[in-house]
């Protein structure tokens, strides 16, 4: 075969020069491993969601979608007191995020984040040739202190705030974000992809604030992770502008009528996100009583640093080699813990006593 050297002298040179998005790892059929990585939800969608799939299989292949995902975006308008056209729905609150950065910040121009925070924020500023810069998020020990965390001064086109905050899990309350809006001049954007496990939302700020963004995801409360739906909420003329950079059909027929029936079942959803809540807590406690320090989570995972004497690394291996996958990063400054999905009771359960089998092996 012929070398393709010359056909890669063609592709950008940004992107020759960049690693890609590293996503937490997604396991082939076959592998049995308990999967607590990627903040899934471990509870199944609404059955409504499934009978909607069904009944919307027929004509779901062959004819286009709603380009504007129109019926999709009355319902969350619908359920979270917005008019329509303060809504845009993407492919995955992914692609809600890379609508943001074509809508807003040009080659050269620079965005804003905390560090640690969603990794996507860097690689989709590579891919645009914008700059970055950041402010260490200090770890807290309870959530009452996170209103206390100083506003950084940082200058952007728009600050990404993670909130509640990954892989750290807390959240910032209303309050604060006021404060942000208040001293950041530019676009803030509420990346609120856990939102729905928190005590807030920044959505009360929207109508007084037109310089504010709320990004929201149905892959973590909503069970809808394979399916891409995410959400974002603006004033009307901001959304004007994000649907220009969209592509023309960027939710699939099938997206949105999932999308549509699971914000319907309100009730299950409820039922779903307080039984995970509930794990959260409780599997908080137990981790905070064999000597981890855990962040006060408000999202369906918990953020937790080992003991002295078991690196964070080793016990992923350990966990690992168990069946349990967990996320853990090997370098900067998460790399003293592990980011671990809630699953269900049993789950949590079985992955406890492997953690103990770990330690009483490691010492
Ligand atoms: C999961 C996640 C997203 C993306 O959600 P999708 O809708 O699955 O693309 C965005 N932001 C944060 C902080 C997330 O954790």
């Amino acid at each position: 075969m012929k070398s393709v050297d010359k056909a890669l002298g063609f592709v950008r040179r940004v992107v020759r020069g960049m690693d890609g998005y590293v996503p937490g790892i997604q396991p082939g059929p076959g592998e049995k491993l308990v999967k607590l990585n990627t903040n899934e939800n471990p509870y199944p969608p609404s059955p409504r969601v499934l009978e909607a799939l069904h009944a919307a299989a027929e004509s779901a292949v062959r004819l286009y979608p709603s380009p504007e995902a129109t019926p999709l975006r009355e319902r969350a308008a619908a359920l979270y007191g917005l008019k329509p056209s303060q809504v845009i729905c993407g492919n995955g609150s992914d692609e809600i995020l890379a609508i943001l950065m074509r809508t807003f910040v040009g080659e050269g121009e620079t965005i804003a984040f905390f560090q640690p925070s969603y990794s996507l924020y860097p690689v989709l500023a590579e891919i645009g040739r914008a700059r970055t810069t950041s402010a260490p998020l200090p770890r807290v020990s309870r959530s009452s202190e996170m209103g206390d965390i100083p506003v950084p001064s940082l200058k952007a086109k728009i600050f990404l705030l993670t909130t509640p905050n990954s892989p750290y899990g807390v959240a910032f309350p209303t309050g604060w974000v006021e404060r942000l809006l208040d001293r950041f001049k530019g676009i803030v954007v509420a990346d609120e992809a856990y939102v729905d496990f928190a005590a807030e939302s920044s959505l009360p700020l929207l109508a007084s604030h037109p310089r504010l963004v709320i990004a929201r995801t149905l892959s973590k409360a909503y069970s809808l992770a394979g399916m891409r739906a995410g959400l974002a909420f603006a004033h009307d003329e901001l959304i004007r502008e994000m649907m220009k950079v969209k592509d023309s059909y960027n939710m699939s027929r099938l997206a949105q009528v999932a999308a549509c029936a699971a914000l319907e079942d309100q009730e299950y959803f409820r039922t779903s996100r307080d039984r995970i809540i509930a794990t959260r807590e409780r599997f908080s406690r137990t981790l905070g009583a064999q000597g981890f320090t855990v962040l006060p989570s408000q999202a369906n995972f918990i953020f937790a640093v080992p003991p002295l004497g078991l690196a964070a690394g080793i016990l992923y291996e350990g966990l690992h080699s168990r069946g349990f996958l967990v996320r853990h990063w090997k370098a900067g400054i998460v790399s003293d813990g592990l980011r671990i999905s809630i699953g269900t009771d049993g789950e949590m359960d079985a992955l406890m006593r492997a953690i103990e089998e770990v330690r009483r092996g490691n010492q």
